[in-house]
């Protein structure tokens, strides 16, 4: 068994077999690790570990699986979704130096299978659609679609591997009942976390159309939002009166949040002097969610 490469990927059915046949159990050292792999992926900081003596190896992956059941302990959706999103981007970055027959296990482990099609590297349709980030350059428009294939380059593949660990780090079920000591470091953990900033809202009930609703509620649920959503619900509050500083407060709520880039795109959202897309625009980037016939929601009047 490759305790390193078990530990790169934490999530793999090697690491799993790995805790299994050596009995890895939730000492106070592993607990403290995880509490710590979590704060880590709060403060978006994506730590790579690479330990040498296989006790730590072990503890390492060990780590994986306890930060886990604290979060399924706690259940914190704002959490689950930070911790995904770290790990996923720990994993990538592991995965871009990694060897090809690493890669290839990797890649049957998440389901993911590049082939050759016509001298193209490809993935089939449905495994780019699952797994392809909501950016623009992932459109189906934007790409080489032939005979349920899509064309992808090396990187892609990389993007989109990232984003199956991302699926199956964040697929974490409740547990009532934990071992005493996760019951312990959860709450040792709920200390560490930083209070969460309220999205300011000046808004009443219906103050918003539909679809601006909704892009704030997955800022409130802590959920990720895609390019086209994050630009539409920045171009709308701009043109609201919201001022910058308030604006990136609500981007802070999304799990992937990072204050530098999210002034950047606020910042040139307001310089460019964007307008608001209309309802058909909306519509075609998927976030129009009603019928309310306004044109652009901008028009929307409280009803
Ligand atoms: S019709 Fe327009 S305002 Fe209403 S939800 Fe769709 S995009 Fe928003």
């Amino acid at each position: 068994m490759d305790l390193l490469f078990a530990c790169k990927y934490p999530f793999t059915s090697e690491a799993r077999q790995a805790i299994e046949e050596n009995n890895i159990e939730i000492s106070d050292f592993i607990a403290e690790k995880a509490v710590t792999r979590v704060v880590s992926a709060l403060r978006g900081e994506s730590v790579h570990a690479n330990p040498m003596h296989i006790s730590d190896q072990l503890a390492e992956i060990g780590s994986y699986g306890a930060a886990r059941m604290m979060l399924a302990f706690l259940h914190n959706k704002y959490l689950i979704n930070k911790f995904a999103v770290a790990e996923a981007k720990r994993a990538s970055s592991a995965m871009g130096r990694e060897n090809a027959e690493n890669l290839r296990k990797l890649q049957k482990e998440l389901g993911i299978f590049p082939s050759s099609f016509e001298g193209k590297t490809v993935v089939p349709l449905p495994t780019f659609l699952t797994f392809s980030p909501r950016a623009i350059d992932y459109r189906l428009i934007n790409r080489n679609v032939k005979g349920g294939f899509v064309e992808v380059n090396s990187r892609e593949i990389i993007r989109l591997m990232e984003e199956a660990v991302k699926t199956k780090a964040e697929k974490i079920s409740p547990l009532k009942d934990p071992p005493e000591s996760v019951r312990k470091y959860a709450a040792e953990l709920m200390k560490l976390v930083p209070k969460q900033v309220p999205i300011p809202m000046s808004f009443r009930e219906g103050d918003n159309p539909p679809c601006i609703e909704k892009l704030l509620e997955v800022a409130k649920s802590h959920q990720n939002l895609g390019h086209q959503g994050r630009w539409a619900l920045a171009v709308y509050l701009i043109n609201k009166g919201m001022a910058d500083e308030k604006i990136n407060q609500v981007y802070s709520n999304f799990p992937d949040y990072d204050e530098r880039i999210s002034k950047y795109q606020i910042k040139h959202a307001r310089d460019r002097g964007y307008k608001m897309p209309a309802c058909t625009m909306m519509m075609s980037y998927g976030l129009c969610v009603a019928d309310c016939r306004v044109g652009n929601p901008l028009r929307w009047k409280k009803r």
